[in-house]
């Protein structure tokens, strides 16, 4: 036979044995592959490793080299908003480009949380687009979330250990956007922006109560805890940590019996002053007074309630004064402290 180049991957040889072929990859003897390699015919074993080496490491190399470039790719964040939670590192920026900014990046990802800040979002991009290849996601664009990477998008120290919620709250687009409960790895942090914890597995609220304990910090719960689901475990675990704040929620006049009872339940182990509860007022059909009765009724089950203003799903909204001074007042530190006082709690 003619010593020609073989291509390995089209020819295909039925007549030998295959019980000692490594790879599915048969060579005929005395042909000559690649480099013109002259194989023995006693050494089929021989040869099947050296192809398999030379395709295994070829693809080796090209799953380095992916790697690499993933590694190595620059990549800016920006950010329509600065928030308390928006990362201040040198590589996120809030808002347009800085004059006489450095042209070395090869990905910008403009991140946007609420959707009253989408049309800034398109005019950022169109400002940043000559600087390298925009991308617009983030929460505001439905995007379901994959898994978290601490001080990426968020601040170091924020943490999200599970995504979506097996609810569909009306006024919440919690689930819309990342569809039922999803766990996701548990990396260190302090503050949980989670959905809802505690509709996780037992098993994975545990390991992350266990990873709070573990901080230094003084942990925060500011994604908010279940009061329907909050256990007596759950309690425990509480009891044991360094808390700043736990939140939990007032959405609708329904819940008032749970809150009452879970606000008994942990102003025998909790200070009172980490106790919480997001109140949510101004959606269509609430008033100014029916929303007061909702924000004390929170307040006396010995809850620290935060007012949330209820603005919609739309792009804009104006808000409504009265909703406004409302929401304000039950905001604003000092005017807390006076109501606090006030009820001697
Ligand atoms: S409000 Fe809470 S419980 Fe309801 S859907 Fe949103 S995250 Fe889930």
């Amino acid at each position: 036979m003619d010593n020609k180049i073989l291509n390995p991957h089209n020819y295909i040889d039925n007549s030998r044995p295959v019980n000692n072929c490594l790879f599915p990859l048969n060579i005929k003897p005395d042909q000559h592959f690649y480099c013109n390699i002259k194989v023995n015919s006693n050494f089929y074993l021989e040869n099947d490793v050296i192809i398999y080496v030379i395709l295994f490491s070829g693809w080796l190399v090209l799953l380095m080299l992916i790697w690499d470039e993933q590694m190595t790719m620059k990549t800016l964040r920006v950010f329509p908003r600065k928030m308390k939670s928006t990362p201040d590192d040198p590589e996120s920026i809030v808002g347009d480009p800085v004059p006489n900014f450095r042209k070395d990046f090869d990905l910008i990802k403009i991140s946007v949380t609420f959707t009253w800040d989408k049309e800034k979002a398109y005019r950022l991009a169109e400002r940043w687009e000559k600087f390298g290849k925009v991308e617009i996601g983030g929460p505001a664009f439905d995007d379901p979330g994959g898994d978290f990477t601490p001080g990426l998008f968020l601040k170091p120290g924020y943490a999200i250990t599970s995504r979506g919620c097996p609810n569909n709250c009306w006024f919440c687009l919690a689930s819309k956007r990342e569809g039922n409960i999803r766990e996701l790895p548990i990396k260190d942090g302090w503050d949980v922006l989670d959905n809802n914890l505690l509709a996780c597995s037992d098993s994975h609220v545990k390991s992350v109560f266990e990873m709070l304990l573990r901080q230094k910090e003084r942990v925060k719960f500011t994604g908010g805890l279940d009061v329907s689901l909050l256990k007596d475990w759950h309690v425990d675990y509480l009891s044991r940590m360094r808390l700043e704040s736990v939140y939990f929620a007032y959405d609708s006049p329904g819940d008032l019996e749970i809150l009452v009872e879970t606000g008994r339940k942990l102003r025998g182990v909790l200070l009172p002053r980490v106790i919480r509860c997001y109140v949510l007022i101004g959606y269509p059909g609430d008033t100014i007074n029916k929303a007061e009765v909702r924000l004390n009724e929170a307040l006396e089950a010995g809850f620290i309630p935060m007012a949330m203003l209820y603005r919609g799903g739309v792009w804009k909204r104006e808000i409504n004064r009265d909703w406004h001074d409302l929401a304000f007042s039950w905001i604003n530190y000092k005017m807390l402290a006076y109501r606090i006082k006030r009820l001697k709690i």
